[in-house]
């Protein structure tokens, strides 16, 4: 298959800094879409890819998930989306797309797995797949979404996964306006989670460790903060909720949380990955029939689904903008927590 090379940033091995590389792209196929990046938002998972937190990184790597850019070339068999519209890619650009749940609408649980935007197995030209710190991708017109044409470009990417992985469990748990939501943890995903809450009506307190995050929660539209260090403020939230969304991105006690749910309440790990210490304390769970559950980011039907109630909502990341050539330092800021709420590389700065 013909390929031609694009500009990217990634990184040669896990201790090695992102600098400037070439990559390939396939010549786009009958189905795919090609599309100039313009924006690529920063997920934490990026970090825990380069310097291979999980196992199983591949290097080069290249990461970036949360793409927006302009379709620039479409397939012969492409009706999504046509050159000169603006589009959007996420976590997934394949799956297997016959398994119960590729059928369901559920791509991200792919019986087979999903192939990842980056990290993932390049089905088509071989190797690993590379994400959206370059130019360009091609990428299979199921895994392109639309973009709603009122919101501010660079804001939306964090949408395509923030937003879709804590918008996933809202609707899986069916959260309404008298639902109680808590969100652990102020970050990319976690201020998605409280504006996501709120436009669907529900209550939502945040868990933070932070205490001057506080102002910027109810800003954002928290209706109230809890400092989780503060025995009295975690107390006074005893019972309280139906659902938390869990963003923390490191091994950290959940008991504590639990005791926070309200009967029949579940929490939702979506940030850390691995074994939880201290271990689950299984008794309030029986005794509140309490769940703590996972989740992954969320199928191809329903990033769009989410992409168009922002639209609606005027639902967008909170960002700063960086230079490609800014990366590293904000791998480290993202590491002590020192980012509101998202960075966001301006892409036009990867071909000066
Ligand atoms: P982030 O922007 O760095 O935010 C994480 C937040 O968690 C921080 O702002 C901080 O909030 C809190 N935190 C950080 N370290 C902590 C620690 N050691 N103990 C307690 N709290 C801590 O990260 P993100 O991009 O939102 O990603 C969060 C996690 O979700 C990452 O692990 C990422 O890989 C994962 N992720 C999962 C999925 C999925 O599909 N399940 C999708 C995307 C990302 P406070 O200062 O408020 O405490
Ligand atoms: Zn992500
Ligand atoms: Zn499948």
């Amino acid at each position: 298959m013909n390929t031609t090379q694009v500009k990217a940033f990634g990184a040669e091995a896990s201790d090695a800094d992102l600098i400037a590389m070439n990559i390939q792209r396939r010549e786009v196929t009958d189905k795919d879409v090609e599309i100039e990046i313009l924006y690529c938002g920063v997920c934490h998972s990026d970090l825990h890819t380069v310097r291979n937190d999980w196992g199983g990184a591949k290097y080069p790597a290249v990461p970036g998930h949360e793409i927006v850019g302009k379709v620039i070339k479409v397939g012969s068999g492409v009706t999504k989306l046509k050159v000169g519209d603006l589009a959007g890619v996420g976590c997934m650009v394949d799956s297997c797309h016959t398994c119960e749940s590729c059928k369901q609408d559920l791509e991200q649980y792919c019986l087979t797995g999903f192939t990842g935007t980056y990290n993932g197995v390049d089905k088509h030209i071989g190797g690993h797949t590379f994400g959206g710190y370059s130019e360009k991708v091609v990428v299979d017109e199921h895994f392109v979404l639309k973009i709603p044409s009122n919101l501010n470009l660079a804001a939306v990417a964090p949408l395509l996964c923030a937003g879709i992985t804590t918008w996933s469990p809202l609707r899986h748990w069916k959260v309404g306006k008298d639902s109680k939501v808590a969100v652990i943890g102020l970050g990319g995903l976690g201020h998605m989670a409280i504006k996501l809450v709120k436009g669907l009506g529900a209550h939502v307190t945040l868990f933070s460790r932070t205490p001057d995050k506080e102002k910027d929660a109810l800003e954002l539209g928290a209706d109230a903060v809890v400092i989780s260090t503060d025995n009295n403020q975690m107390k006074s939230v005893k019972g309280k909720f139906d659902l938390i969304i869990d963003t923390v991105p490191y091994v950290h006690h959940v008991n504590p949380y639990v005791t926070t749910l309200n009967i029949n309440g579940t929490l939702v790990l979506v940030g850390y990955l691995g074994g939880l210490e201290p271990i689950l304390q299984t008794v309030p769970m029986i005794m509140g029939r309490k769940s703590v559950a996972g989740s992954v980011i969320g199928g191809i039907a329903e990033t769009q689904e989410m992409l168009d109630f922002c639209g609606e909502h005027n639902i967008v990341s909170e960002i700063e903008i960086i230079k490609m050539q800014e990366i590293n330092e904000a791998y480290e800021r993202m590491l002590k927590s020192d980012v509101r709420y998202r960075f966001v590389i301006d892409m036009a700065s990867l071909k000066a």
